[in-house]
């Protein structure tokens, strides 16, 4: 296996290698693997080689990451792992990273925050990544200069800025507290948990989805999957008023699943309900599909854009949603993730900031991690980048408290369009959801947090 062949495998197996020779008749093996592979998804992962150590500690060249989230960590980890004398700084604003990817379970109590809080002393200690606390203010692309609040500059010969995501204000919402997204993992999941707690029973529940792209497509609706049938034990009166306000016009994956999902636990779902504004007094939500008034409680996922550092430094040139003044996220080039702004190319943006027709889930922000840093080593050794990338997502999607089903999703890069377009070979989804999917699920966590920080 080869740092080539890893983004060619179908399966979920987050595989890595040695940076040295590749065989395109290994390619072709796996290829030739796909079809027989497809009928579950696969969660072991390859034991991850020691790093290439720097010859002499000398320093070639350097790269500065911004955030340590599923793009950053992993970006800063292969940097490391493959490269020849690169030395790699990771700026990340907290001092641990706790993960989105089941954080929805956390509000049903299966799961909690620590269990998905991850740190960085193993990418210290095993990869040599230089790690530094701190908020990155500005960036100077053309400069290859990285600003932090202290005053600290520093300076590289690439940066890659894996930030995710911010959230569109609410007209009405002065106080995110009162209908948390709980969409960045955090203190609003566990405000959310104790909302939830603390509702009369009764009362409605809603739960709201902006326009597409947004972070982890299947999230919203798994979420609302997960709450109903935890309310059936905890507030039984009410189970059946939760309530799916959805802004698209119908349901954007795993629509067969999620449909059927939905009539088992009496979901209403309210599809083209764009939100006009809230109440928050009442737990009120107006949208074009109606007035939804006097919840108990009501998780409100707003529109989402690139973080904020990549609208600072002018780096959002792609995604318009209707009535927007700005764009929402970074173009990039999608063989590098070089960033498609004049004068900005040693600036790669990977993860949900990034502009792409891969979705916004930390399975594609390992994948993208990958292909980013292979790019970088590559380019810095004055070679071309693979003029073939493939990348693969999988994500398992609980269905009930101890039930999942799953979707697994290919993309090639497509020269004519100079984009990673979507397979037909090595994509599907689930029929039905089972318990085994359940257990699956949590395997398939490890190996991808495993990958990406350990
Ligand atoms: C409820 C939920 C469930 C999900 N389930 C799945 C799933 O099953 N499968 C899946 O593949 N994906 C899933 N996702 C999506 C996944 O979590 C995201 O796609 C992924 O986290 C994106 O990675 P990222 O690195 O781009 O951003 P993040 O993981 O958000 O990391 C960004 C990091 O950058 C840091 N940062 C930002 N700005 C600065 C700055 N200026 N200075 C310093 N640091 C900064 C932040 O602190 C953060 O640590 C889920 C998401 C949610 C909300």
């Amino acid at each position: 296996m080869d740092r080539r062949n890893f983004l060619s495998k179908t399966s979920v197996a987050l595989t890595v290698a040695s940076p040295l020779a590749w065989a395109d008749d290994d390619r072709e093996k796996s290829k030739s693997k796909k079809s027989s592979e497809h009928s579950k998804p696969k969660t072991k992962p390859t034991p991850a080689p020691t790093p290439t150590p720097t010859p002499g500690g000398t320093v070639k060249s350097r790269v500065i990451v911004i955030g340590g989230g599923m793009a950053g960590a992993t970006v800063a980890k292969y940097l490391r792992l493959w490269g020849d004398g690169i030395a790699v700084t990771l700026v990340e604003r907290n001092s641990s990273y706790v993960s989105n990817i089941m954080s929805s379970m956390v509000l049903t109590g299966q799961r909690t925050m620590a269990s998905l809080t991850y740190n960085y002393n193993k990418l210290l200690t095993a990869y040599g990544v230089t790690v530094v606390q701190g908020d990155v203010v500005e960036i100077d692309p053309v400069g290859v200069k990285v600003k932090l609040a202290s005053g600290v500059i520093l300076t590289a010969d690439r940066i890659v800025m894996a930030p995710g995501i911010e959230f569109d204000a609410v007209q009405g919402l002065t106080d995110p507290n009162v209908m948390p997204h709980a969409w960045q993992a955090g203190a609003q999941t566990t405000l959310l948990a104790s909302q939830l707690n603390s509702m009369t029973d009764g009362a409605p529940v809603v739960l709201t989805i902006p326009l597409v792209p947004y972070r982890c497509p299947p999230g919203p609706y798994e979420r609302a999957c997960l709450i109903a049938d935890w309310l059936k034990v905890h507030k039984p009166q009410s189970a059946a008023k939760v309530f799916v306000l959805d802004a698209n016009a119908s349901i954007v994956a795993e629509a067969t699943n999620f449909t059927n999902a939905f009539a088992l636990h009496g979901i209403h779902y309210v599809p083209n309900a764009v939100i006009s504004r809230v109440d928050q007094a009442t737990k009120s939500v107006f949208t074009s599909a109606g007035n939804f008034e006097n919840n108990g409680v009501v998780n409100l996922i707003p529109g989402q854009r690139a973080g904020k550092l990549i609208t600072t430094a002018g780096l959002n040139n792609a995604t318009q949603l209707p009535g927007d003044s700005a764009f929402r996220f970074a173009g990039v080039n999608q063989l590098t993730y070089a960033s498609t702004v004049s004068g900005a190319g040693k600036v790669h943006i990977i993860g949900d900031a990034s502009a792409t027709a891969q979705p916004k889930a930390g399975h594609i922000a390992n994948q993208e991690a990958k292909v980013c840093a292979d790019a970088i080593i590559r380019s810095l050794a004055g070679l071309q980048p693979d003029p073939a990338p493939v990348t693969n997502s999988a994500c398992y999607s609980t269905i009930t408290m101890t039930q999942a089903g799953w979707l697994e999703a290919v993309f090639q890069y497509d020269p004519a369009t100079a984009a990673m377009v979507a397979s037909a070979a090595g994509s599907g989804a689930s029929t039905g959801w089972n318990t085994e999917n359940f257990k699956d699920m949590n395997t398939w966590f490890n190996a991808l947090m495993a990958d990406s920080f350990a």
